[in-house]
């Protein structure tokens, strides 16, 4: 089971709730929840991870493609990303991976703090 962090009802932030071996996710907005008892170590970290730019990235279509897919900004603001090493995102784990995947692509160097162990 894929869990996101919007309510696949009405597309609301979920809750996440955990009760001794089970996980619940629910929607604050129409109630719609789901619980599993089937979720990895990484489904219950709370931490708020950044990705931040590190020196050595020289902008390329790609690179600024990659970031403004990301970040949703334009190719002159993630130029400017990657001039001053700035955050790309942060959120959880989850979001990390999907994005240190698309960073990956772009060849982009990149930090992740804190320490990220998956
Ligand atoms: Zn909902």
């Amino acid at each position: 089971m894929v869990i996101t962090d919007k309510c696949p009802e009405c597309s609301a932030a979920l809750e996440e709730k955990r009760e001794g071996s089970a996980l619940t996710y629910i929607c604050s907005k129409c109630g719609w929840s789901v619980a599993t008892t089937d979720f990895e170590p990484i489904d219950l970290d709370q931490t708020v991870y950044s990705i931040t730019l590190i020196d050595g990235n020289v902008p390329s279509k790609r690179k600024l493609s990659a970031l403004s897919k990301i970040t949703g900004k334009n190719f002159i603001e993630c130029s400017t990303l990657i001039k001053t090493n700035g955050v790309v995102m942060s959120g959880k784990a989850r979001k990390v991976i999907e994005y240190r995947d698309i960073l990956n692509d772009a060849e982009l160097k990149f930090d992740i703090n804190p320490h990220f162990k998956y």
